[in-house]
C-alpha cells in the first residue's frame, strides 16, 4: 500500500494534472449559488452575471478598477511589530499571519497601499484585503494608512480609503484598539491640508474600522449589499430583544437613514469616484492665485 500511495499516486497526479491550468476555474456566487467562471466574472468586476450581487474582490483587482487606465504604484509599508503579545489562541498569532502571507504570495498585511491619478488628478488609495485575516486592522493597517494620508499630503492627493474588514485584530489585543484614534488622525491630518477624503464602503465593513476611519469620509460611498455596521445583527437583536428590519445594516439601508451619500454599482464606481475628485481636488481659482508664493527677479 505505501508503495502504491507514495510513489505511484504522486506519478499519476502529474500526469493528470496540468500546471497550466488554475486550481480553480469556477467560484461559486454566495448570493445565489450560480457557478461562475472565474475569468468571466473577474472581467465582470467580481458581480455575479446572474443575480447581480457584488462578490467581494481582493486590492490588487480593485486599486487596477480605480486608477486612470489601471495604473498605479504600491508604496512599501513601514515594519511594525510582528505579535507584540506573543498571542495564541488555536494557533500562534505568528503562524497565523505567516499562513496568510503565504495565500497572498507576498509579506505584507490586510491592506494595500497605491498612488496614481483618478481623473488625471494625483490619487492615493488604501484597499483592505478582507481574504487576509478578515481585513483586520493591527498595528500594521494603522501604520499603512497612517503612511497612506502621510503620502497625500506630500503629494496633494486625493485619499481614497477602501475598507473591507472585520475590525480590530483581536491577537492584538489593546494594540488594535489604539489603530482606531491613530487612523483617525490619520484622516485629520488629509484634512487639514485640504485636500479630499473619500471612503468606499465595501462587504463588509464592521467592529472598530467602522467606528473610526470609515466613518469620516467627506463623501462616503458604499458598493450595493454591503453589509456596514458596528455590532452584528444578531448580537444587536439578542440585546435588544426586537426583531430588526429588512436589510438592516446594508448598503441601501444605510443611504435612506443618512449614513452614506450613494450607493454606487461596481461598473459605475470609476465615474464617479472621478466626477467626486474633479470637484473637490481641481484648484480654486481665485484664493488659490492670491496665496501662490510670487517670485521676484532676483538683482
Ligand atoms: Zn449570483
Amino acid at each position: 500500500m505505501s508503495w502504491l500511495t507514495n510513489f505511484v499516486l504522486p506519478k499519476i497526479r502529474a500526469v493528470v494534472t496540468n500546471k497550466e491550468v488554475p486550481e480553480n476555474l469556477w467560484q461559486k456566487c454566495t448570493a445565489c449559488g450560480q457557478m461562475l467562471f472565474v475569468r468571466d466574472l473577474a472581467a465582470n468586476l467580481h458581480v455575479c452575471s446572474n443575480c447581480g450581487a457584488h462578490l467581494r474582490m481582493g486590492p490588487e483587482a480593485r486599486l487596477a478598477m480605480l486608477f486612470d487606465e489601471g495604473r498605479y504604484a504600491t508604496i512599501e509599508l513601514p515594519k511594525s511589530v510582528i505579535d507584540p503579545l506573543k498571542f495564541r489562541d488555536l494557533k500562534r498569532y505568528g503562524d497565523r499571519l505567516r499562513e496568510a502571507q503565504a495565500r497572498a504570495g507576498t509579506p505584507r498585511d490586510a491592506i494595500l497601499v497605491a498612488h496614481g491619478t483618478i481623473a488625471e488628478l494625483p490619487a492615493v488609495i488604501a484597499g483592505f484585503d478582507f481574504e487576509f485575516m478578515g481585513g483586520s486592522m493591527g498595528l500594521a493597517v494603522g501604520e499603512a494608512l497612517l503612511s497612506a494620508a502621510r503620502l497625500a499630503v506630500l503629494q496633494e492627493a486625493a485619499l481614497i480609503v477602501v475598507p473591507a474588514s472585520g475590525g480590530a485584530r483581536m491577537q492584538e489585543g489593546i494594540l488594535s484598539l489604539m489603530q482606531m484614534p491613530r487612523t483617525t488622525l490619520a484622516v485629520e491630518m488629509v484634512k487639514e491640508a485640504g485636500l479630499a477624503y473619500i471612503v468606499l464602503l465595501t462587504d463588509p465593513t464592521t467592529g472598530g474600522v467602522s467606528a473610526s476611519f470609515a466613518m469620516l469620509g467627506d463623501i462616503t460611498l458604499a458598493e450595493p449589499g454591503a453589509v456596514v455596521g458596528f455590532a452584528g445583527a444578531r448580537v444587536i437583536e439578542e440585546t435588544i430583544r426586537e426583531k430588526l428590519p429588512e436589510g438592516f445594516q446594508r448598503a441601501e439601508y444605510l443611504l435612506e437613514h443618512g449614513m452614506v451619500d450613494a450607493v454606487v454599482p461596481r461598473k459605475e464606481l470609476k465615474a464617479t469616484l472621478a466626477r467626486i475628485i474633479r470637484l473637490l481636488m481641481s484648484p480654486a481659482p481665485a484664493p488659490a492665485a492670491a496665496q501662490a508664493p510670487t517670485r521676484r527677479a532676483s538683482p
